[in-house]
């Protein structure tokens, strides 16, 4: 009898497995998914098909951009770069193989069974695993879903692995595809567009909606749309696709615009129109649990489903597809289960876009301070003024800080600059422990970085920052 069976092991799973051997309860981790070996594959999304490859390749095709494009106003010259893609796919292939065998290795030093195979679950104490070669029945006292996600696929635009690719097929791909469509402008479609386009593609995106990154600040999303087209990312909003046939040798892709219907042809298509709830034979008709209209698990605030004894959490349920936020999820859970009063502060978890520059954000917007009758008070500045920006460089995109106009206490900061996500953490910190503005402006930074445009628009909040021109309040 296991304290804890967890299904998954993604971030939400394993993190969520080891925290709870650490607090001392029996636990098995069931996962399904094996290589094309056969040999294990922990780790979910985000290591093997997600954060972590994605990651490796913004990076390398960032380097190999970067001396093309910018060595020079170093003083650098280089001959061009040659690139070899299956030496940076294998990079990338080592780098999820050593973080997938890492949690394998933290498993053991954490005494986690692991159970490879496919779980369904039968009642609030019973889970079926069935692999290849056998089924059994497991025994809990406890059940934690942490199924994940896999992408959207949609009938206009068929996967075929070939040209018609999700976000898994755009990052195995065997050369650069000279033209290069992208269905969606969400933060994977761009993620991947910036990979392609900066290794040679010439990249169009179609995306369905009016506006440009509806959930960031509409002035920081106007600024990275801007950018974005300038970096070569041709993204063409108010777009929808209404077909993609592949006659094999190139995709011949049908969108509507306003009353129009236009045609366009690329090489390779990736469909990256977000991702859906993994639930497919995971919960058995009687064990209590259903899946909501849009297929995922319904929680309370504590990750608690209606049935007693189990939980969800991660992409499987409510929230941000997020790897941190799933793996905070895990944490809570098993700590509740072990007795303690753990919860999440869901207004404190910050999203990134992974782009050069990085686009990062934490807390409410303008808009949705707007929304909720909240007056605030805001702080700009700029990383055109900040002396490490442009040493380095990197002086695109600003920083806004966003504080209740009479506590001014921080709702929010956004970013679009160098280092965005680092920067933003900071904030998220700083929020954590309800700080002011004027906190964050008396904090020292240390200087030149590039994160002292925080601190200035913390400043610059109450008309204080030093190195621009503050409005009068
Ligand atoms: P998953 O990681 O999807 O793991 C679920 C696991 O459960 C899988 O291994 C699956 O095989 C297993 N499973 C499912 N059903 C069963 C079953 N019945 N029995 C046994 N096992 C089962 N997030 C970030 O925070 N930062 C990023 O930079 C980022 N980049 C991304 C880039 C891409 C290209 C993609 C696709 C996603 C990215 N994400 C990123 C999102 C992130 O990967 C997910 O939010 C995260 O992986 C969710 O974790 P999870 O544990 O809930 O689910
Ligand atoms: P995300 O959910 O953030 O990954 O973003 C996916 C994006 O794909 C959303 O902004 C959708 O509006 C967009 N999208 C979905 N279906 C289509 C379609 N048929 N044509 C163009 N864009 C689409």
């Amino acid at each position: 009898m296991y304290d804890v069976i967890i299904i998954g092991s993604g971030p939400a799973g394993y993190v969520a497995a080891i925290r709870a051997s650490q607090l001392g309860l029996k636990i098995a981790c069931i996962e399904k998914s094996s290589t094309a070996d056969g040999s294990t594959q922990l780790g979910g999304t985000c290591l093997n098909v997600g954060c972590i490859p994605s990651k490796a390749l913004l990076d390398s095709s960032h380097r190999y951009a970067d001396a093309i494009n910018h060595f020079s106003d170093h003083g650098i010259s280089v001959s061009k770069p040659k690139l070899d893609i299956s030496k940076m796919m294998d990079r990338k292939n080592k780098i999820v193989t050593q973080l997938t065998t890492g949690i394998s290795g933290l498993f053991k030093a954490n005494k986690v069974t692991q159970v490879f195979g496919h779980a369904k679950i039968i009642d609030s104490n019973h889970v079926e695993v069935t692999s290849s070669d056998n089924s059994e029945v497991l025994e809990t006292k406890n059940i934690v879903i942490a199924s994940g996600s896999s992408p959207i696929n949609i009938p206009v635009a068929e996967i075929n692995h070939k040209d018609i690719v999700d976000s898994t097929g755009a990052l195995e791909f065997e050369s650069v595809p000279k033209k290069l469509g992208i269905i969606g402008a969400g933060v994977i479609g761009l993620e991947l567009g910036s990979v392609w386009s900066r290794l040679g593609s010439e990249v169009t995106v179609l995306e369905a909606l009016d506006q440009f990154l509806p959930m960031a600040d509409k002035r920081i999303a106007k600024d990275v749309y801007k950018e974005f087209n300038k970096q070569g990312l041709n993204i063409n909003l108010g777009c929808k696709v209404t077909s993609a046939i592949s006659n094999n040798k190139a995709v011949s892709v049908t969108y509507e615009h306003d009353d129009n219907v236009s045609e366009v042809t690329f090489d390779k298509l990736i469909v990256a129109v977000g991702r859906k709830p993994n639930t497919d034979n995971l919960l058995d008709q009687n064990c209590g649990i259903s899946v909501d209209e849009k297929g995922f698990i319904p929680v309370n605030d504590f990750c608690e489903t209606n049935v007693e004894n189990i939980w969800a959490i991660g992409d499987v349920v409510r929230g941000p597809m997020l790897a941190h936020k799933a793996s905070e999820e895990g944490i809570m859970v098993v700590e509740r289960i072990a007795g303690k009063h753990a919860e999440m502060a869901y207004n404190l978890v910050p999203s990134v876009i992974y782009t050069h520059p990085e686009v990062a954000w934490v807390g409410q917007t303008e808009e949705d301070l707007t929304q909720a009758n909240i007056e605030f008070k805001t702080g700009s500045f700029p990383f055109a003024a900040s002396g490490r920006a442009l040493a380095s460089g990197e002086s695109t995109g600003s920083i806004k800080v966003i504080a209740d106009k009479k506590t001014d206490t921080i709702l929010g900061v956004h970013a679009f600059g160098p280092s965005a996500a680092d920067i933003v953490q900071q904030g998220v910190v700083a929020m954590e422990f309800g700080a002011s503005a004027e906190d964050l402006g008396l904090t020292i930074f240390s200087h030149p970085t590039v994160s002292e445009a925080l601190h200035e628009a913390a400043m610059a909040v109450n008309g204080q920052a030093i190195h621009i021109g503050n409005r009068k309040k």
